[in-house]
């Protein structure tokens, strides 16, 4: 096991962790391979391939943004939202790109940046880099696969970092020596109940054989910053989203009307659900808008696990904000969704291109029932049935972008996801922990289901609601 809470938790920018931040991350790493291989400026030239749903969505997902901008070599954690646009102008503007803010060399997008309909063997969501010299002779070539969640590997299956210069913390890369390695649902169970400690303590324990705890809580805390700051400014944004639908943002004006009737509340026990879902559309709004989200774990399903930690902390945590009581609820609860999300990366896929939505918004919710759970009191054994119920539900589903854009039905998914990970965890927490089906097999299940899901359902924008609700 080789995966951190920080791995799973990135922050980044939207609308898609899979076909923006991966597809960033790619490109910026081949710039800084030419760098260190033959040197920016033998240089003359750069050709981009898009394959499989990386081409059939990616214009919807802004993959050829992220494309150029990973070669101008900015990265997603750090990019300021406001430079995009002008930036991708200017280079489109100039027919230039400068790579790693060094090298300019001539770019027209409709020459050198192809969108190719079939697949790469690894993955669907595969890229091509090619680097040519003065005389049109190829000198650099790389192929590399946006994964899900923001991970990138390349054609030896090995796993890319976005090391160079980053300010993302991720993980070592490596395992040897974790205190508490887990790879399924089952270990990590075991490793409790040997120890005696929480799959958060777990977690953290682990964490700290690549940080300091100081350094773990840190991070954490701003991980959860991030997330507070989407929900503020989906609350605060208004206008319409990017693209043809021209989608209405809803937030801002459900958050008008929370607010504005705090007597319907007490006459409607269940309007704290207005808020959970408010608090989802928020982030999601904010990430199809291109704005800063964290991926969790992945950008389409960014909104469900903020919106069940604010559920927690505006109406069940009761502590001060910012005490020591708030931070370590926070801690808890995003360490144990990340335990849960090593165990679905470790075995099946983040990926709606690979397994569809179940593996993006089911993901999301079985981390979010499983660390509701654990802030709630729960023992290790209601973790695990919680996560399981989380997935269990969401099994099967696809995933079908109307106008490949991570709008519809991706927003509202996120409100739904979150409020079924709140009954998920209800349903654990009623029970003894024991259950007929483990997540380990729940996960099995998800995985076989992706694998015999057609094509069409998988992030093509060629199937489901995507063929049936027409774009304007
Ligand atoms: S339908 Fe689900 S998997 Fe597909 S883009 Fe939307 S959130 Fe992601």
């Amino acid at each position: 096991m080789s995966v951190s809470v920080f791995d799973l938790f990135k922050i980044g920018i939207g609308p898609s962790s899979s076909h923006t931040v991966g597809p960033m991350i790619a490109a910026r790493q081949f710039a800084c391979h030419l760098q260190a291989g033959p040197g920016l400026a033998a240089v003359q030239g750069i050709a981009v391939e898009l394959f499989g749903s990386l081409s059939a969505t990616g214009v919807g997902h802004g993959t050829d943004k992220a494309v150029l901008l990973g070669l101008a070599g900015f990265e997603p954690d750090t990019i300021d939202p406001d430079q995009i646009d002008p930036t991708i102008a200017a280079i489109r503007a100039s027919q230039t790109l400068n790579l790693l803010g060094e090298r300019t060399v001539p770019f027209i997008e409709k020459e050198h940046l192809l969108f190719r309909r079939k697949s790469l063997p690894l993955h669907p969501n595969g890229m091509c880099f090619h680097a040519f010299d003065a005389q049109g002779t190829e000198i650099a070539q790389r192929e590399y696969y946006s994964v899900g969640g923001g991970f990138v590997i390349d054609a030896a299956g090995e796993r890319v970092l976005n090391q160079v210069g980053s300010a993302q913390p991720g993980s070592a890369g490596h395992a040897q020596g974790l205190p508490h390695p887990f790879r399924t649902g089952a270990e990590l169970l075991a490793q409790c109940q040997a120890t005696g400690l929480s799959p958060a303590q777990l977690m953290a324990a682990n964490e700290a054989h690549w940080r300091s705890a100081a350094e773990v809580r840190r991070q954490l805390l701003a991980i959860w910053r991030t997330m507070a700051g989407a929900v503020q400014r989906g609350c605060a944004s208004t206008g319409h989203l990017p693209g043809p639908m021209r989608v209405r943002r809803r937030a801002a004006e459900l958050h008008r009307n929370l607010k504005a009737h705090p007597e319907a509340a007490l006459r409607d026990p269940l309007s704290m659900l207005d808020w959970v879902n408010l608090y989802a559309m928020a982030v999601n709004e904010e990430n199809a808008a291109g704005g800063r989200v964290v991926t969790a774990p992945t950008n389409g399903a960014a909104g469900v696990i903020p919106a069940v930690l604010h559920y927690y902390v505006n109406f069940l945590q009761g502590a001060r904000e910012g005490s020591a009581a708030n931070e370590d609820g926070i801690a808890t609860f995003l360490l144990t969704a990340g335990a849960i999300g090593i165990i679905y990366k470790e075995n099946a896929s983040l990926s709606g291109a690979e397994v569809g939505c179940q593996g993006e918004v089911g993901v999301a919710c079985s981390m979010a029932a499983g660390a509701l759970a654990a802030v709630m009191g729960g023992t290790p054994e209601q973790i695990e049935n919680a996560a399981e119920i989380g997935m269990e539900h969401n099994l099967g589903m696809t995933c079908d972008p109307v106008g490949g854009l991570v709008q519809i039905p991706c927003i509202e998914r996120n409100a739904m996801g979150a409020i079924k990970a709140i009954n998920a965890a209800r349903m654990a927490l009623r029970g003894d922990g024991q259950h007929v089906v483990s997540l380990d097999k729940v996960i099995k299940t998800m995985m076989q289901t992706g694998a015999d899901m057609k094509v069409k359902y998988k992030e093509t924008s060629r199937g489901g609601l995507a063929v049936n609700v027409v774009e304007c």
